[in-house]
């Protein structure tokens, strides 16, 4: 039997906006035909996603003729609001909202900014709609085991990973999106999407996040606005840094500093990924 047969009840399948989540809503598709009225595709827009994969996602939702809800945080009830391509935000509005609400940032130990602008806008948004109990559908592949074995949610839903299931690794990812006449405009390097997901990710390598300001110099900007808004104000000097080892104003000097040089200097920022994002 298919591993991506719906199961009964309500699902919720999470389109994060990349590769693997759109491969998976690719066979989804493929196997049950049009979805039903009690499944809903969303999509939680966090506004510091590239451009990139706000396009792949209106592209999957036209190409293959599936209706995708685009949800975006806001810091007023009912703390969420549908948008659509149109009207996404692009200049990182949702986050800075949020942090505007929490007076300090997020960093690799408290990311309650993927709790917040993901998971809960989602809730907000599925509970607006009458569900209670649902399953929800996440992209997450074999060769992910560091993200399978998580303890589940005590929450609403119970969590279904249908890539797992088939045992898809990122190589049949890679290869699906070969063989597509579209695909998510952002580079994969070794299975790994650096712009993805919000584009200065504290969760990012040291050198991705190198990378990131040295060629979107106005894109990382607004990573070192908020750092500089909240310097001074927090009850820790942690919580006003996305980074405990620097912040993003030290990171541009740094570059501005070196040449090209250090992001292919083996050691310089040798930093690893310190996790992924939740959807
Ligand atoms: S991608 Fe990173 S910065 Fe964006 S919501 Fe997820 S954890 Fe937070």
């Amino acid at each position: 039997m298919s591993a991506y047969l719906l199961p009964d009840g309500h699902v919720q399948i999470a389109f994060s906006g990349g590769r693997t989540s759109g491969f998976m809503l690719h066979q989804l598709l493929e196997a049950n035909g049009d979805l039903p009225d009690r499944c809903e595709v969303t999509f939680q827009n966090t506004g510091r996603e590239m451009p990139q994969t706000l396009d792949f996602v209106t592209e999957v939702g036209r190409r293959w003729g599936v209706e995708i809800t685009w949800l975006e945080y806001r810091s007023e009830k009912p703390f969420f609001e549908i948008v659509g391509r149109q009207g996404a935000s692009i200049n990182g509005e949702p986050f800075e909202a949020l942090i505007e609400r929490r007076k300090f940032l997020p960093n690799q130990q408290t990311r309650f900014c993927s709790m917040e602008l993901k998971v809960r806008t989602a809730k907000r948004f599925l509970r607006s709609i009458g569900w209670d109990h649902w399953t929800n559908c996440v992209g997450i592949r074999a060769d992910e085991p560091h993200r399978l074995n998580k303890p589940k949610p005590k929450d609403r839903w119970t969590v279904w990973t249908p890539l797992a299931d088939a045992m898809i690794s990122r190589h049949d990812v890679a290869a699906f999106w070969y063989r597509q006449p579209f695909d998510l405009e952002l580079p994969n390097v070794r299975g790994n999407c650096w712009l993805g997901n919000c584009d200065g990710c504290f969760l990012k390598s040291e050198a991705s996040i190198a990378a990131f300001t040295r060629e979107y110099p106005e894109r990382a900007a607004w990573w070192e606005r908020m750092e500089a808004r909240l310097q001074g104000k927090t009850k820790s000097f942690a919580t006003a840094q996305f980074s405990k080892r620097y912040s993003r104003a030290e990171m541009r000097e740094f570059m501005e500093r070196q040449g090209d040089w250090t992001l292919s200097t083996e050691g310089a920022l040798c930093q690893a990924n310190h996790g992924e994002c939740v959807a």
